[in-house]
């Protein structure tokens, strides 16, 4: 079987401005080169809003530090007349590794559908970005059609058109687990996470699905953290609340201690 290098990811959401970055991004620096033997093995990075990215490439690259960083959304169109909107060739030029697609708080607020979504997917891959496909069924779909069936197919979407080897993160995130205290279960993750999976195994094939990291996000916390990374399946987390915590975020990236 294949490693596959956890990867722990903090969306910030709309939270720090460019200044607050940077005090943020040199702190939690600091933070992990004190832990560093037991997070070398982790890759970590951090989605802060549009306007600090270059702040955040300025410190990173100055300082040599061990970040990724990526934007929380990106337009399906490279350039042109889209008042306010981010081109994915921008994000490269920052050196964004990652660009978060989908988010449900993107779906719910913003109407992004899975047409869109598979447009920014392509978009990303266009611009050298890995898209981070974030996908995960609300309380209401969970009671009406199980565990998987909605994301399952809003992956399925979000990957139409896309056959060949390709570099992607798969997030799944429950909708009822978001910023509500309420983690779902190690064994729910897995559940999920296995039938993703499969998705990828049935559209870029065998290899790319082994290589392809799959996040669990919801809830994640200091204390669950560990229960997530034991199931075969999950390759990370993706963090929201608890990213904008320092002890608890740098606890998160440790969670092999
Ligand atoms: C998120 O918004 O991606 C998320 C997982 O949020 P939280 O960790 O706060 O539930």
């Amino acid at each position: 079987t294949v490693r596959r290098t956890p990867l722990i990811a903090g969306n910030w959401k709309m939270n720090l401005d460019h200044l607050q970055a940077i005090a943020f991004v040199q702190k939690l620096a600091w933070g992990l080169a004190d832990a560093k033997h037991d997070v070398a093995s982790v890759e970590v990075a951090v989605f802060p809003p549009f306007t600090d990215l270059r702040s955040v490439q300025t410190l990173v690259a100055a300082d040599k530090l061990p970040i990724a960083f990526g934007a929380q959304d990106l337009s399906e169109h490279d350039s042109g007349a889209y008042t306010g909107e981010i081109s994915g060739a921008f994000l490269s030029a920052l050196d964004c590794s990652y660009v978060l697609i989908g988010h449900s708080e993107r779906r719910t607020l913003h109407g992004e559908s899975d047409e869109q979504v598979s447009g920014k997917v392509r978009a990303a891959l266009r611009h050298n970005l890995v898209p981070i496909i974030c996908v995960g069924e609300t309380s209401d779909d969970l009671e009406k059609h199980g565990p998987s069936a909605v994301p399952v197919a809003q992956l399925k979407a979000a990957l139409s058109g896309i056959t060949s080897t390709v570099d992607i993160v798969v997030a799944y995130e429950p909708v009822w687990a978001i910023g509500s205290g309420q983690a779902a279960t190690p064994e729910q993750a897995e559940q999920v996470a296995a039938a993703l999976r499969a998705v990828l195994v049935d559209t870029l094939g065998e290899d790319v699905a082994q290589k392809t990291r799959i996040l669990y996000g919801g809830s994640v916390k200091s204390s669950n953290i560990a229960g997530f990374m034991r199931e075969p399946n999950v390759d990370g987390a993706l963090v929201g609340g608890a990213s904008l915590d320092l002890n608890e975020f740098t606890s998160i990236v440790r969670y092999q201690k």
